[in-house]
């Protein structure tokens, strides 16, 4: 781990008098001599008090404080070619703002290996690492260069309700909400809502927002609280009009990642790739052939399942491709608002996966009228419960589809971080609710 390079401008220096606001990250006393480490958000300086010239009481007070403690250290600072930042600092002021109490509940600089889950039971002391906050940094220039990319193609930033009154994604998954002594849920997606606004004008909209799940399923890549980065647009031919935008936005943002993250990669040790474009497509159906050659029996019709999403990955990989889609799912797997293959059991939808894992799904979505309502009860919905939204396609709706992408699943995989959880700041799941 690499400490980031101090941006000095946080210090205030003048005439050679600095003082530096932090937390005390180590203190070593060596007799006639104590080095004070100092810490805050842009990385550490060093104190140094030779007992001889710092006044007595005030290095009796430095020097015995717990580590974490808050502090203001004014002094004189000094050109040093003993510490990586070139400078040191003689202290001849200490304010003390809080105290920290000991034993720590996480060491912030101790090589120890902790669980994850003490790390997550006390997060905002794991997040006084440079390393953990590195990847909150990298996932806020993430949702800038969103931002960027959806400008650039004309996509309108909409907020749509996230306390709902019908799911999208199926009856399973939804968390149910007491509303007024009416029942309610916790929005999965913003599916229904975007897809609304296609009839108004506004044909171009994305979103970044909470998305709620409540999955049973207990795995590294699952959360009941994530943050769903969804675009929706009018007028396309077909979903390779979407594939074509969606293609864009990510060779933008993972291209700005490697280029504006740099010193927070640094921080992370490590290095991101620019995916190989176009993005190869494979049909579902091909990935049932792939992985039969591999020796995994999927019955078509079947989900991939983890194992082989996993396996298509090393496939691609060995083509040198980290990015690639996966179209036409059976219609049967797919949601209702799903355009249909016509004539054929598939639909006109897509994942994104990126190195073995599902990162989105989306498609052309189905703008008749009649046709919706007839998939809603072919799916045993209610047509009735989605009268709000089949308002929407009564009065004109223009053909129109969309994506949803897991914004901590992309940066997990980009970063290579193994777990969802890395990528929230306090992640929500089956087991877990606080802090
Ligand atoms: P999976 O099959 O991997 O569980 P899904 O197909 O159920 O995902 P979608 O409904 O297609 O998920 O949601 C769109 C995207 O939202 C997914 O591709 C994924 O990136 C993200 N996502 C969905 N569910 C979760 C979750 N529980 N935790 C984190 N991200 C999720
Ligand atoms: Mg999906």
């Amino acid at each position: 781990m690499a400490f980031p390079v101090r941006d000095t401008s946080n210090i205030s220096i003048e005439d050679g008098n600095a003082t530096v606001r932090g937390w005390i990250q180590e203190i070593r006393n060596l007799g006639g001599i104590s080095f004070i480490i100092i810490r805050d958000r842009f990385g550490t300086l060093q104190v140094t008090a030779p007992k001889k010239k710092v006044d007595p009481e005030l290095f009796e007070r430095l020097t015995t404080l717990p580590r974490e403690s808050v502090v203001s250290i004014g002094g004189e600072v000094k050109g040093s070619n003993q510490t990586d930042l070139g400078l040191e600092l003689i202290p001849s002021e200490l304010a003390v703002h809080a105290i920290a109490d000991s034993p720590l509940p996480l060491g912030v600089v101790d090589k120890v290996n902790v669980e994850f889950d003490t790390r997550l039971n006390n997060r905002p002391m794991d997040l006084r690492k440079p390393e953990t906050r590195a990847v909150f940094s990298l996932k806020s220039l993430l949702c800038d260069l969103v931002a960027e990319a959806m400008r650039e193609h004309g996509f309108v930033n909409v907020h749509t309700p996230k306390m709902v009154a019908s799911g999208a994604e199926g009856g399973a998954t939804l968390f149910p909400v007491d509303y007024f002594g009416r029942k309610a849920y916790l929005a999965q997606s913003p599916q229904l809502y975007k897809q609304m606004l296609m009839s108004t004008g506004m044909d171009r909209v994305w979103e970044m927002a909470p998305a709620f799940r409540a999955e049973h399923s207990n795995t590294v890549r699952h959360v009941s609280e994530f943050i769903s980065f969804d675009g929706e647009m009018a007028w396309i031919d077909d979903q390779r009009d979407i594939m074509a935008v969606m293609e864009d936005v990510m060779q933008y943002v993972i291209k700005g990642i490697i280029e504006r993250g740099a010193e927070h990669l640094e921080v992370l040790d490590k290095e991101v790739q620019l995916p190989k474009t176009p993005y190869p497509t494979l049909t579902y159906s091909e990935c049932v052939s792939l992985l039969s050659e591999k020796g995994m029996e999927i019955a078509e019709g079947d989900d991939l399942g983890t194992e082989g999403e996993k396996l298509i990955g090393d496939i691609m990989a060995e083509k040198g491709h980290d990015m690639y889609w996966i179209v036409e799912y059976p219609t049967a797997e797919k949601p209702f608002y799903i355009m249909e293959k016509e004539g054929t059991p598939y639909s006109h939808s897509f994942d994104l996966d990126y190195r073995g894992q599902e990162i989105s799904s989306g498609g052309q979505r189905e703008h008749r009228y009649e046709v919706l309502v007839s998939r809603l009860e072919e799916k045993g919905l209610d047509p009735e419960s989605f009268t709000p939204y089949l308002e929407a396609f009564r009065y004109g709706m223009p053909p129109h589809g969309g994506w949803g992408i897991g914004l901590e699943r992309l940066l997990v995989k980009m970063l290579d971080l193994g777990n969802i959880r890395e990528a929230i700041l306090f992640p929500r799941d089956m087991h877990r609710l606080s802090p």
